[in-house]
């Protein structure tokens, strides 16, 4: 997928830049998208190749950043601004690719890792602004660019269908593990019942709520602004409450050999939850609450049935580093489910805590 440096400087001319280009070099360590810093004689921008492997209709995804960022921006709120085309549009459709161009949010800095419990906390906090600063955004309006995406049970038959397959003919390595999500089958609904019978609305979801995706101002410390959304989508808050905890709220990598060094953090989540909750506010409904201990187990049993799913398709979807790597990655996430099941009572507890200051 390499552009050559005069398609990029065409590409990069095509948006209403203010400033004539100077240079564009490859920029940040994300995944998904390829990313260049654009340099002026007047302001920085950031350049995207969009994946259009992950997200093909473009058109919608980039509605979705448009309803999002223009709601954001009228609440006074820092976030991602687009760069039209000269031409007109929000993108341009070239042969080199889709690409958009954002304005370059300036002094800022951002984690990889959960480095304390501070950082996670802060994280809490820019993610429940979020969710305050969109609660009357009309998230119907938003399209679902990848669909049944935190469809848990959608994902479980999905997962039912490859060790049925068994493609590669690894089920027989993984019984236990298999049968870790055969016998939770009753609870992957949860969540998306409570939203089709309206107990838990409707809200914008992120789907990527990784640290590097929060620009905190590099002077105060303070969150400015969560970028990073081409998978915002019309879900529940609870999704990404429950994906953070997943990933954060861990003493390991999620690809630990050593289960012995996988736990999962009560201190951990109820700092996420202290800081989500705090800057959330009221909005965050007594359903909400009530589900997000769950919520967090959910997510995690949902990425490890992928990750075993995948494992039992041979390694179609994640990439891998060795042949046990997926299974590995399973393991992780059962074990944390594993805990977090033990310790829902103290988890239901924190948020309890937590939201003990609101009104009765
Ligand atoms: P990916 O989906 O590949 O993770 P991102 O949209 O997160 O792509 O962009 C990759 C990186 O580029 C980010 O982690 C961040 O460091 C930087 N970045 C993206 N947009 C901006 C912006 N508007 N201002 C400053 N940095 C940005
Ligand atoms: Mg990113
Ligand atoms: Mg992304």
């Amino acid at each position: 997928h390499a552009t050559d440096a005069r398609d990029l400087a065409r590409v990069a001319g095509s948006f209403a830049l203010r400033g004539d280009v100077q240079s564009v070099e490859p920029y940040g360590d994300g995944h998904i998208n390829t990313t260049y810093l654009v340099c002026t004689d007047g302001p920085r921008y950031i350049l995207q190749r969009m994946n259009t492997d992950v997200i093909p209709d473009t058109a919608a995804l980039m509605r979705n950043i448009e309803l999002v960022t223009g709601f954001l921006h009228a609440q006074g709120q820092e976030t991602l601004t687009l760069v039209p085309v000269r031409d007109g549009g929000s993108w341009l459709d070239d042969p080199t690719g889709a690409w958009r161009m954002y304005e370059f949010i300036e002094d800022t800095v951002s984690y990889n890792l959960v480095e304390d419990a501070d950082v996670f906390r802060r994280a809490g906090a820019a993610f429940g602004a979020f969710q305050r600063s969109l609660a009357a955004f009309d998230a119907s309006g938003l399209a679902e660019t990848i669909a049944h995406f935190h469809d848990t049970p959608s994902r479980f038959a999905d997962f039912q269908a490859a060790v049925t397959r068994d493609e590669v003919g690894r089920a027989a390595s993984c019984r236990r593990d298999i049968a870790f999500f055969m016998a939770h089958a009753d609870e992957y609904g949860t969540v998306t019942d409570a939203m089709r019978d309206g107990r838990v609305p409707l809200r914008v979801t992120h789907n990527d709520t990784k640290l590097n995706n929060i620009l905190i101002d590099a002077r105060t410390g303070r969150p400015r602004a969560i970028i990073d959304l081409d998978t915002v989508m019309p879900g529940s808050l609870l999704y990404d409450f429950g994906d953070s905890i997943r990933f954060g709220a861990s003493t390991a990598l999620e690809d630990e050999q050593d289960l012995s060094r996988v736990h999962f953090s009560l201190p951990l989540f109820r700092a996420y939850a202290a800081g989500f909750l705090g800057a959330a506010g009221d909005d965050v409904t007594d359903d909400e609450l009530e589900l997000m201990p769950l919520a967090a187990r959910l997510m995690t049993m949902e990425c490890g049935m992928r990750f075993l799913g995948d494992y039992l398709s041979g390694d179609a979807y994640f990439a891998t580093a060795y042949p046990e790597h997926n299974l590995v990655r399973a393991r992780t996430q059962i074990r944390l489910a594993q805990e977090m099941e033990e310790q829902a009572d103290a988890m239901a507890q924190a948020i309890h805590d937590v939201t003990a200051g609101r009104a009765a």
